[in-house]
């Protein structure tokens, strides 16, 4: 009777669909900083972007400890007016 549809073989790839990537790693561990410095204004720069936002640990590949010094060293440095907290994007 019935001959059920059977689904196509789905070609062959990673669970998640993603390329298969290399783990990073914290640069702060790596270069064994425990205090970042709020006053370094140059190194809080690289972990915002454009539009003054802090870039997630997804991304930059911190580790929680060291992403959450940063998130604390870049308000800090808002606050001294170093680090942006809005900056205007023309597009
Ligand atoms: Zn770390």
């Amino acid at each position: 009777m019935a001959a059920y549809y059977k689904k196509p073989m789905n070609k062959k790839r990673h669970p998640f669909g993603m390329d298969v990537r290399r783990r990073k790693i914290c640069r702060f561990c790596e270069n064994k900083i425990d205090f970042i410095d709020y006053k370094d204004e140059r190194l809080l720069r690289r972990f915002v972007n454009d539009r003054g936002k802090i870039i997630g640990r997804r991304i930059t590949g911190n580790c929680a400890k060291h992403q959450r010094e940063l998130t604390r060293a870049i308000k800090r440095a808002r606050q001294l007016g170093l680090v942006p907290y809005t900056a205007e994007v023309f597009d």
